[in-house]
């Protein structure tokens, strides 16, 4: 169960030293100019624009695998790399989540030591599970070398005690995350998108606007955000973490995994030089492509926000008149922002939401919360931080 108002679960509270989720916890006082100084030896830098809103990286690249993997969410890539470790010897173990047996939506955490058995990982859950919880198991039974797969809010925890549990070597794979919900809400809204949910074995929030749905007869079915049941949702089936948490693109990774920049396709971003060894390890096995940038972002988002600021003030969504729908969504992928605007979009999008219901529903954490460069995202869009919101010096805490 949750550990706090707002804890998603990540294994940290159910460690022998439940205490450390004080200095481990994204939600309470996270400090990503330190950990990204950490990891990849150097905090975002203002004058490359991109790391404003996608943290350090390397570089940035769309890519598929040649051949992709059956049952990955994309084609594979991030499944892959970590076979590819335990094919090598590098490791002794990938820490990543599996299926639950009586339930292929929801995540349960394991430790794979085969190569092979990384296939039964691939594809997206919805929902958390407490993947950090085997970070000790796995040192107890020696397992020193390790890889690990995580959705930002697991990867800025096991990154802040990092240096404390002692691994010989680390190569951590992250995947952006937002929107997450628990498993159970998630079955709520399948049940809203076909009459036999229980048929659906795919779903993804594409770039070019639309959802696609693949279900076990082989059948795939899109269907434009537009026309999504998203307004019939109750106001809180996304938790207040997945509406507030300031890391889409789990900036602390050595390699981020995702599609938003990829135009369907994958996108990558290598963040230092352990990412570019993982990379490396694909050989040409990976096509690896420039990523696009199309379109102009600020109308898409200032809509957005309008929508969010009703939203977090308790009122029904705005609702596009039903006749106009289907002519926007054919629009939307043809003429809204793509490739890397779509993905700087998507996180403006996100910081504009934390803002406004985190200044809503818990006002006094703002301080502690809310890094600077999220404020930085939002400006454009008349954001600002009110007196008590600024964020406190990480030193001065
Ligand atoms: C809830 C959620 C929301 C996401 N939202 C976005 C988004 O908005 N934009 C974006 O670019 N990418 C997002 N992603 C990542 C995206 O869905 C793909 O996982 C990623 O692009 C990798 O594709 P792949 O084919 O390489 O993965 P695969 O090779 O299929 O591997 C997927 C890996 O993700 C792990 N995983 C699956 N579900 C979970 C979970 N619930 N918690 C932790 N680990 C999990 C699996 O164990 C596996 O290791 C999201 C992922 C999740 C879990
Ligand atoms: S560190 Fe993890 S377990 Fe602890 S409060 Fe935060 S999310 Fe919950
Ligand atoms: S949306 Fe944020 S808080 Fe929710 S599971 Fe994903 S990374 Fe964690």
């Amino acid at each position: 169960m949750p550990h706090r108002a707002l804890c998603t679960d990540c294994g940290i509270s159910r460690s022998s030293e439940p205490e450390r989720c004080g200095k481990a916890c994204q939600f309470i006082a996270p400090d990503y100019d330190a950990l990204e100084t950490a990891v990849h030896g150097r905090a975002r830098d203002p004058r490359r624009t991109d790391e404003l809103f996608f943290g350090p990286f390397k570089r940035m690249v769309r890519a598929s695998l040649a051949k992709p993997l059956a049952g990955a969410q994309w084609t594979g890539i991030t499944t892959r790399l970590a076979e590819r470790l335990l094919e090598e010897g590098a490791i002794d173990a990938v820490l990543t989540m599996a299926p639950d047996p009586s339930d292929k939506w929801r995540p349960v955490p394991v430790l794979v030591t085969k190569a092979e058995d990384m296939a039964h990982c691939r594809g997206m859950r919805m929902g958390y599970a407490p993947l950090l919880a085997l970070l000790e198991p796995a040192l107890e039974q020696g397992f020193k070398r390790l890889a690990i797969i995580g959705i930002p809010c697991q990867i800025y925890a096991l990154r802040a005690l990092e240096k404390e549990l002692g691994f010989e070597r680390l190569y951590v794979i992250g995947t952006p995350c937002s929107d997450n919900t628990t498993t159970a809400n998630f079955h709520d809204f399948l049940n809203l998108l076909s009459d036999e949910p229980e048929t659906i074995t795919y779903l993804e929030f594409r770039a070019d606007y639309h959802v696609e749905l693949r279900f076990n007869d082989g059948r795939m079915k899109t269907i434009p955000f537009l026309q999504l049941p998203l307004s019939t949702l109750p106001p809180d089936f996304f938790p207040l973490t997945c509406r507030t948490c300031v890391d889409y693109t789990n900036v602390l990774a050595d390699i981020t995994v995702g599609y938003m920049g990829g135009q369907g396709e994958q996108w990558l971003l290598v963040r230092n030089e352990r990412g570019e060894e993982l990379l490396r390890l694909l050989g040409d096995e990976v096509r690896l492509s420039a990523p696009g940038n199309a379109g102009k972002r600020k109308g898409a988002v200032t809509g957005f926000m309008a929508n969010v600021e009703r939203a977090a003030g308790g009122l029904p969504l705005r609702k596009m008149p039903d006749w106009l729908r289907p002519i926007v969504g054919w629009l939307m992928p043809k003429i809204g922002p793509r490739g890397l605007e779509f993905a700087r979009a998507r996180v403006e999008m996100k910081a504009i939401e934390t803002i406004l219901h985190l200044r809503r529903h818990m006002p006094r954490k703002m301080k502690n919360m809310v890094p600077p460069h999220v404020w930085k995202l939002v400006e454009p869009y008349g954001l600002k931080p009110d007196e008590g919101e600024r964020p406190v010096d990480a030193e001065a805490r």
